[in-house]
């Protein structure tokens, strides 16, 4: 009965082909996509208008969402971390991180993820595969039904640039006018350094914001935790970026996770503060969070200080990214692939709620 294993992936124009496809009207397609976008339906008995026993029908053959919500996390901070189980079984975590002003949710593009960074939960365990269309925008949707999403950040688990078309497709639904109409803006694709991949999303949306995972400014300790630089050497990475962000006339952003002893030195943050200036890039330092079975350690606070102090005075324009919801382990890079519920966490115990409890969103 249906043509597509992703119809939460579709757009209207495809949503349309669908019903036709089935020998229905076409206006019925429309339903099922407004009914999904902004009518908070979870099946096709949920659409409003349908004929009963087509409803019937269309539920037994097809998913209109993706997948469920299985655990919910919510942290001090207001931030709330949802598992949701897709059809086959695999798990995958989303954040919705709010502000006064602003919604954001951080999302996975992949279950898990290859490269393997040592200082990650992601890519513990490899990639398992890639995550659709549908369930990348439905990480966003699920969440923007309790309040309306302004900001996707792609910082969840998985490498977005090695699962290209799914998160264009994605980003493109989300941006869908008859949908939830979100500003290409409003999205920020982060990518430990694929090229060929950072050219191309240059040509095909330059309006989206390209964080680059930097890490570390010079190629032996960058091949030490970030593998893909063993493929990719940094200035291979930065010629991409370089020739991205002259297309897309815009600053570009490094991210740098501060790793205890690994990449803090005097010399480390000069050759960041180096590469930053050549490139007028702005660097988020984003303090190493713990994760089990990794070597590394979270530095002190003076430390972040003082090494946000070094790449300052050299010329760099710096901020240290506020971390939240760490109590829940999701803050960056504790996003996990799981095939089972969780190990017992660096800070288990605070704030589960049980997931078919009302959401408690804290002001
Ligand atoms: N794979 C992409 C996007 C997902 S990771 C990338 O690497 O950019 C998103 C961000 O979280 C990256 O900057 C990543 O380096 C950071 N991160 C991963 N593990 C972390 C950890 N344990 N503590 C702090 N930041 C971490
Ligand atoms: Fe993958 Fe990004 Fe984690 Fe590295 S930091 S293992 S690229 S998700």
């Amino acid at each position: 009965m249906t043509s597509t294993n992703d119809l939460t992936g579709q757009t209207p124009v495809q949503w349309r082909a669908w019903a036709k496809g089935l020998g229905l009207p076409e206006f019925r397609g429309d339903q099922c996509f407004s009914a999904l976008w902004s009518g908070g339906a979870n099946t096709f008995t949920e659409v409003k208008g349908l004929p009963k026993d087509l409803a019937a029908r269309l539920d037994t053959a097809a998913r209109l969402v993706p997948g469920k919500e299985v655990r919910r996390q919510e942290s001090r901070d207001g931030t709330v971390k949802s598992l949701l189980e897709m059809a086959d079984g695999k798990l995958v975590e989303c954040v919705s991180i709010p502000t006064s002003d602003r919604h954001t949710i951080c999302v996975s593009s992949q279950v898990g993820c290859a490269v393997g960074c040592t200082f990650c939960a992601s890519g513990k365990n490899g990639v398992e595969r890639d995550l659709t269309p549908g369930e990348i925008a439905f990480q966003v949707l699920f969440h923007h039904r309790r309040r309306p999403v302004t900001n996707v950040v792609f910082m969840g688990s998985g490498e977005p640039l090695f699962n290209y078309d799914n998160v264009l497709a994605a980003i493109r639904l989300l941006a869908e006018p008859k949908g939830l109409g979100m500003g290409r803006r409003r999205f920020t694709v982060s990518t430990s350094g694929v090229p060929k991949r950072i050219r191309q999303l240059g040509v095909d949306e330059p309006q989206v914001t390209l964080a680059f995972s930097i890490h570390a400014a010079d190629d032996e300790t960058r091949s030490r935790i970030v593998p893909l630089n063993r493929r990719w050497p940094l200035q291979e990475v930065l010629e991409a970026m370089r020739e991205y962000s002259d297309l897309v006339n815009r600053r570009m952003t490094f991210e740098y996770v501060l790793l205890g002893d690994d990449n803090m030195s005097e010399a480390h943050a000069k050759s960041l503060a180096d590469v930053a200036r050549r490139f007028h890039a702005h660097i988020n330092l984003i303090p190493f969070n713990p994760v089990f079975e990794t070597p590394h350690r979270r530095p002190n606070w003076d430390q972040v200080e003082t090494f946000a102090k070094w790449v300052d005075q050299l010329g760099g324009h710096v901020t240290v990214r506020g971390q939240r919801g760490a109590d829940i382990d999701a803050a960056c890079g504790q996003l996990k692939r799981r095939t089972e519920l969780d190990p017992p966490s660096m800070a288990e115990g605070d704030g589960i709620v049980a997931n078919d409890s009302p959401p408690t969103r804290q002001a």
